[in-house]
């Protein structure tokens, strides 16, 4: 028999045998399988678990970096493009008079009726289109949820500025300025609101200490769960 359970954030699954202590595997697509005694009860088998955290993050961690393919996306029709944590599908636009953004803008990309909308005429450049709107998308995002969270948290975000950090979500910088990767608005919106809170958090407390996490599970409880979804799809918010 199998049961399912989460714990900080990560689910397992539990397969009892005839066997006399417990085990962990994580298995090559990151299922992680608990292999369990028929009697263990789910508190000891919790709590065992729960030691092996760390261990077991860094491993699901590690299958997710060596086993996806580097994601390469082509501006071709079909394409699926990442937003808040939705995938919309591109399709190529080939008309005279171009399309306009919700402001009545002309632009050469736009989201529209569950599709991203690309000028054909441009799609050699749609790296750059993207990048453009994503920039475009995490500023709004930011200045509608930085406010949510000044108050809870007791800081003032002076600034924030969208950059491309590479492989890091976001930093801290000086004087209550925050630096934030475009491709933060890839993630669905409850990840964003953690690395924004995991940021703001940092204004106080700059080290990862017990203190700074007690800072983030106040204003996001299930921040675990929202941390391991980064290890394990980070790799996947990318053009
Ligand atoms: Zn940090």
């Amino acid at each position: 028999m199998t049961d399912k359970i989460i714990v900080h954030g990560i689910e397992y699954l539990i397969k009892r045998t005839e066997r006399s202590s417990l085990g962990i595997t994580v298995e090559r697509d990151g299922t992680v399988t608990i292999n369990a005694p028929l009697r263990a009860n789910l508190k000891a088998i919790e709590r065992f678990v729960s030691s092996k955290t760390i261990w077991i993050r860094q491993k699901l961690a590690y299958k997710s970096q060596t086993n996806r393919e580097k994601v390469r996306r082509d501006f071709v029709s079909g394409q699926g493009f990442l937003y808040l944590g939705k995938s919309y599908r591109l399709r190529l636009i080939n008309n005279g008079t171009g399309v306009v953004d919700q402001k009545g803008i002309s632009t050469s990309l736009r989201l529209h009726n569950g599709y991203f909308e690309l000028l054909e005429r441009e799609k050699e450049r749609g790296k750059d289109h993207f990048i453009k709107w994503y920039r475009k998308q995490t500023e709004q995002q930011l200045q509608l949820r930085i406010p949510r969270y000044t108050n809870r948290i007791g800081v003032e975000v002076k600034d924030f500025r969208i950059l491309d950090l590479g492989n890091r979500w976001a930093s801290c910088g000086k004087k209550g300025t925050l630096n934030f990767s475009w491709r933060t608005v890839m993630a669905p919106i409850q990840v964003f609101d953690y690395i924004l809170v995991h940021e703001m958090a940092h204004m106080i407390e700059k080290s990862h200490s017990k203190n700074f996490w007690r800072l983030v599970s106040r204003v996001i409880s299930d921040y675990e769960e929202q941390k391991t979804w980064l290890q394990m799809h980070g790799v996947e918010l990318n053009i």
